[in-house]
């Protein structure tokens, strides 16, 4: 295989197309595989390998199980229904046990295939049928019949199995990696340093990307994998590394001064005292405003741990040096909802509070005026203060509520602004660390992981639907007392795509079934914001005592006196989202309650959110478990977030991997910020031609 390419000029990065036995046509379908070049195909890993050995496995096999494994075909039977359908079934051994294969559909010819006593490989889910283990539609490789792959392949042990698409096929795949590696393998390129390599053990890209294709033990390809991980760790890394060293050395933000007066003085006031979380997230806070660095930090605590505030000191230290604070809220309820807070809060100090909004209304010409002329001393609005033509007098900090999805290309563009005001961002989603080190490199953390000592968590129980009449029993107890309750549903109206309860039907049941007595209202998305800002405002004041709605209801949203939250068909609902939900109950002093109303049938996933959600009420245990659960693309959303989409690495398995790339990443950074060293001619090397263009795009 280790023949001298006779390569073109661009070695590795030579188009697939021109790869012998691809083409124009076949060079399509692999672009939808994402290879374009010989390297892209080269790291185009194998998702299973092919044992030609039978092992006895099939003993092992549970109800549920995936496998992937080598038998022989015993017998054959093809039959047809009474409505006239093939079926086929397979009866494979090896030669301890025996199961049966099905098909229901299957291209003609299929069956003649499986010969009586030739060997195939299967992959699929276990099933029960009548008591028995089968396995429907698996994946199969006829073993013995791989003529047409040419003589390299066939004296092979292992073979590699691919993901397809189009028309391609496992034998053409193989063929055409055993081309690409035939004629290309001296130009891999390393991309680590020796160092690196040595530290950890592993084995030179060359060869790694060899053993990933033709391994002899499939047992062993974890371990080979891992470098692969940790490359792109690792550079991911170098990225945030060279920004956090770019930023220290470059970016000058205000210097303010701790004058301990409108903060104290604040602080003197307080109708409660701050938790031991809150005072280390302001240290935190303080020492970054107070230094000469533009501050970036995000304050990540759950629902209820007091974050506005302590972004209201952070706003008052920035006014008490004469400068003005900008506070972003999502969404204009939330706007209105810290406008109301803030003001009542600052009332006894010499601050003043504007609110602005998007759209026209009437004053807002004066607040625009007030915000340019300085007199405005906290402005709270929606993005619209960034967005429309406002101008400051002297912006000095920025604080960006429930807003950690702003990407880092957003992030840069705020950090740019006017004097690079010092920036904060508050999160209520808890965020599991191996996604904040991957996707919020660029900002320091802060966490609230204490609740205020007024709050007791909230009981939360899983009831099934047909014992919905016991749950409003004792949510009748709550109405009784006075408290308000919150009820969730995922559809607005009656579909008839799904049998869902929806929402209008359950408004309609409970307002004149369940509970006539008390006034219940619904809320959904597609009723203007005028009237959704009324029946939220009804609620707040406690004159609408039930609220029935979809998930419009905004994070945060803040109603102390509704102690019950019901969410129906919780089992569709993303762990996420049921914190959310969840977080809207337990704001006041009362013992709050939570049901989740599961509808069957429901999937063991499903089930497995829901016993999260009644087992803990910790953000960041309920986050992590999202992501194992989810994976970090479902999780954290679309290209926006600025999320890596990593082809190796996984951010669930590979956590303390990240750790170490990222560790190394720092200190070669610290040491070298240009990687001019010859040790690091590689990095340099490679850094520059992957790297170089995003880092012009996010550095600030
Ligand atoms: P969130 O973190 O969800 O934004 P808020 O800042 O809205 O939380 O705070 C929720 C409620 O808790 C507010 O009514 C606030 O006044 C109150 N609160 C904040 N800090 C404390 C504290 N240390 N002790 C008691 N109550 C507090
Ligand atoms: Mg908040």
């Amino acid at each position: 295989m280790e023949k001298s390419a006779p390569a073109t000029s661009q070695g590795t990065l030579t188009q697939i197309q021109y790869l012998k036995g691809v083409g124009e046509a076949r060079s399509r379908h692999l672009a939808k595989l994402g290879i374009r070049n010989v390297l892209d195909l080269m790291e185009y890993f194998p998702r299973d390998y092919i044992s030609r050995k039978i092992e006895p496995k099939l003993k092992e096999l549970r109800h549920g199980d995936r496998a992937a494994f080598t038998a022989m075909v015993s017998w054959v039977d093809e039959r047809k229904t009474h409505k006239g359908k093939s079926i086929l079934s397979v009866g494979i051994s090896d030669a301890r046990s025996t199961l049966v294969c099905t098909w229901f559909s299957y291209p003609k010819g299929f069956p003649q295939q499986f010969k009586p006593g030739s060997t195939i490989w299967l992959n699929g889910q276990l099933t029960e049928y009548n008591g028995q283990l089968q396995l429907v539609h698996p994946q199969v490789e006829f073993v013995d019949r791989l003529e047409d792959e040419g003589d390299f392949w066939k004296k092979r042990d292992h073979l590699p199995v691919y993901g397809l698409s189009g028309n391609l096929t496992q034998a053409l795949l193989r063929k055409i990696v055993y081309s690409a590696f035939e004629l290309y393998t001296q130009s891999i390129e390393e991309n680590l340093p020796p160092c690196l390599l040595d530290k950890y053990g592993f084995l030179p890209r060359k060869e790694a990307l060899q053993k990933m294709h033709f391994t002899l033990e499939p047992g062993k390809v974890p371990e080979v994998r891992k470098r692969f991980a940790f490359e792109e760790l690792f550079y991911s890394q170098l990225l945030w590394a060279r920004h956090k060293r770019h930023h220290n050395s470059h970016t000058r933000g205000i210097a303010f001064e701790n004058k301990r007066d409108l903060t104290t003085r604040l602080r003197k006031q307080l109708p409660f005292t701050l938790t031991g979380a809150q005072k280390k997230v302001l240290r935190e806070i303080f020492t970054d405003m107070c230094s000469e660095r533009q501050m970036s930090r995000m304050v990540q605590g759950d629902v209820g741990s007091g974050k506005t505030i302590v972004a209201l000191f952070a706003m008052l230290l920035a006014v008490e040096n004469g400068y003005q604070a900008a506070l972003m809220a999502p969404t204009e309820i939330l706007a209105d909802q810290h406008y109301a807070n803030i003001v009542d809060l600052v009332a006894e100090l010499p601050v003043k509070v504007c609110l602005l909004k998007g759209g026209s209304f009437k004053g807002k010409a004066q607040i625009k005026k007030d915000i340019g002329d300085g007199s405005a001393n906290i402005v709270i609005g929606t993005h619209a203060l960034l967005q429309e033509d406002v101008s400051f007098f002297k912006l000095g900090f920025v604080t960006v509520d429930e807003q950690h999805r702003f990407g880092v290309q957003q992030r840069a563009t705020l950090a740019r602004k006017d004097n690079h005001p010092d920036l904060l961002y508050l999160s209520a989603t808890p965020i599991p660390r191996s996604l904040t080190l991957t996707v919020f490199g660029d900002m320091e953390m802060s966490l609230l992981d204490e609740l205020p000592p007024t709050r007791k968590p909230v009981q939360t129980f899983i009831r099934s639907n047909n014992k919905i009449d016991i749950v409003y029993r004792e949510v009748a107890k709550e109405l009784e007392q006075g408290q308000q309750v919150y009820v969730v549903c995922p559809l607005i109206e009656e579909s008839d795509k799904v049998d869902l309860l929806d929402a209008e039907r359950l408004h309609k049941h409970i307002s004149t079934k369940v509970f006539p007595q008390y006034s219940c209202r619904l809320l959904h998305g597609r009723m203007s914001t005028a009237e959704k800002y009324e029946i939220m405002s009804s609620f707040k004041t406690g004159e609408t005592r039930i609220l029935v709605s979809t998930t419009v209801i905004e994070v945060g949203v803040d109603v102390p006196s509704a102690s019950v939250m019901i969410v129906e068909h919780a089992e569709r609902f993303g762990l996420a989202q049921l914190h959310q939900l969840r977080g809207r109950v337990g704001r006041g002093a009362r013992q709050s309650y939570c049901y989740l109303i599961e509808h069957l049938p429901r999937s063991r996933i499903a089930l497995e959110r829901l016993e999260t959600m009644a087992r803990t009420t910790d953000g960041f245990l309920i986050a992590e478990k999202d992501l194992e659960l989810r994976g970090p693309g479902e999780l954290f959303g679309t290209e926006q977030s600025g999320l890596p989409q990593f082809r190796f690495a996984s951010l669930v398995a590979d956590q303390p991997l990240l750790k170490q790339a990222r560790e190394e990443a720092f200190s070669i950074i610290d040491a070298d910020p240009e990687l001019d060293l010859p040790k690091h001619a590689v990095l340099k090397k490679h850094y520059g031609r992957e790297l170089a263009a995003k880092e012009k795009l996010i550095l600030y």
